[in-house]
């Protein structure tokens, strides 16, 4: 079955990143379908009428998000309706509930959301728990040299949270009820090897599996700040197969790539060590430079994060280090804010402070300013502290100033992750 994305919105062609097209071809990805085509498109009528002619004639199944606004720009609803030829009607109870909509904000009914209730004749109407425009489903015959093929389209809001509610109602029961066999997907994440090295330590893995399998196993890579995504899928009629070749895959690359696997499927290192530190009943305080409170944004990304995460201390500048934290002001004019010695004495200290069970500092040179002559743009310290000892190490990361930060986070993560195994 061939399904196809269509994004409306100008905006969408100007830099607002599409978040809809993510989500949905994740979603479709892990039920087993894919996307054959995306597509962002301006909100002029005849761009869009062109998408959706081109959708319409190719693909099986047509979900497009966006345009069901109430203003001048929100054309969906007309577009495809002359697209397909098919009436529109203003639908009472639609409106009814549009009307109630606004009551129960207090506001007044602005007339010009009456539009938001035109639905396409024979469409199944799909609720909209969190905006006024309904999605909507609309199943129709497509004739190809005489031959009816029976399609589905369905609209969707734009709005991203309106959009997710109607598509996890809606578009994945209908979508799911249609998958041919079997598919299931893993994802492996790693850190701590370079992608490449990935590559090739699970290629003879990837080649035995092609040649016993064919098609029937795909796989892909991610990378991401350094954290690396090992993907694959198995499809087939019978789930104990796909299980079974599921598992020996996942045996075959747990065996190469050993405890540089924090986690699979939706996994975070944030996750992983939130997990860790609240299982082995520990506590954690930072003191960061260079992420300037990324690592503990990021941790405290996590529900609970606070049976763990005590405190987390920004010293941006070299003034701070010394009154805040008591690193010396010896030790920065001899060895440098961005040293093994300024990273020690940053841990050690915010330790002491915390009282907690473990500590970590980092500081280094994010760019693209900085850099000396022996201290390279990248380069980072990151301390770990427990009450027995203190080890700090020296990374030296690449890309621009937002890779290195998240890569400091990262591998901070990762650091405190394989203390704790
Ligand atoms: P619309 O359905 O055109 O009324 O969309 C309303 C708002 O939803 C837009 O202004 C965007 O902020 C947001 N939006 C629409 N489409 C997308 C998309 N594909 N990804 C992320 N946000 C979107
Ligand atoms: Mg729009």
């Amino acid at each position: 079955m061939k399904i196809e994305l269509i994004c409306t919105g100008s905006e969408l062609l100007t830099g607002t990143i599409n978040t809809n097209a993510g989500f949905i071809g994740s979603k479709l990805y892990n039920i087993g379908h894919e996307l054959y085509f995306v597509t962002d498109v301006s909100d002029k009528k005849e761009d869009l009428k062109n998408v959706l002619s081109n959708a319409i004639s190719r693909s099986d199944v047509i979900i497009v998000t966006g345009g069901l606004g109430p203003t001048f720009d929100d054309i969906t609803v007309e577009t495809v309706s002359e697209c397909l030829k098919r009436p529109v009607y203003s639908d009472e109870k639609v409106l009814e509930n549009i009307k109630k909509y606004f009551l129960k904000k207090g506001k007044t009914f602005p007339e010009i959301n009456k539009k938001q209730a035109n639905i396409l004749k024979s469409a199944k109407i799909l609720e909209n728990r969190f905006g006024t425009a309904p999605g909507q489903m609309l199943n129709f015959d497509f004739k190809d040299e005489n031959i009816k093929i029976r399609k589905t389209l369905f609209l969707l809001p734009g709005p991203p949270r309106e959009m997710i509610s109607i598509f996890n109602e809606n578009v994945e029961p209908f979508l799911k009820s249609y998958s041919i066999g079997i598919k299931k997907s893993v994802s492996i994440n790693v850190f701590g090897v370079a992608e490449s090295e990935v590559e090739e330590l699970i290629r003879p893995v990837i080649e035995a599996a092609r040649f016993g399998y064919n098609d029937t196993v795909k796989f892909g890579i991610l990378a991401n700040d350094s954290v690396i995504k090992v993907k694959f899928s198995v499809s087939g009629q019978d789930e104990i197969f796909v299980d079974e070749t599921i598992n020996k895959l996942k045996l075959g690359f747990t065996n190469i790539l050993k405890d540089n696997i924090f986690g699979f499927g939706d996994d975070t290192l944030a996750s992983v060590v939130g997990k860790l530190l609240i299982g082995r009943k520990k506590t954690i305080s930072l003191a960061e430079s260079c992420t300037g409170g990324k690592i503990s944004s990021t941790i405290t990304d996590i529900a609970d994060s606070s049976l763990y995460l005590k405190n987390s201390i920004v010293v941006y500048s070299n003034e701070s280090k010394i009154k805040l934290l008591g690193v010396k002001e010896s030790s920065i004019n001899s060895f440098g804010a961005v040293s093994k010695q300024t990273a020690k004495e940053m841990v050690e200290s915010i330790l002491k402070l915390s009282s907690t069970d473990y500590a970590l500092s980092v500081t280094g040179i994010a760019g693209p300013g900085g850099a000396t002559r022996d201290k390279p743009v990248g380069l980072v310290y990151i301390g770990f502290a427990d009450k027995k000892k203190t080890e700090v190490f020296r990374f030296l990361f690449s890309g621009v100033r937002e890779q290195i930060r998240n890569c400091a986070v990262n591998a901070s993560l990762d650091l405190i992750r394989r203390r704790l195994m």
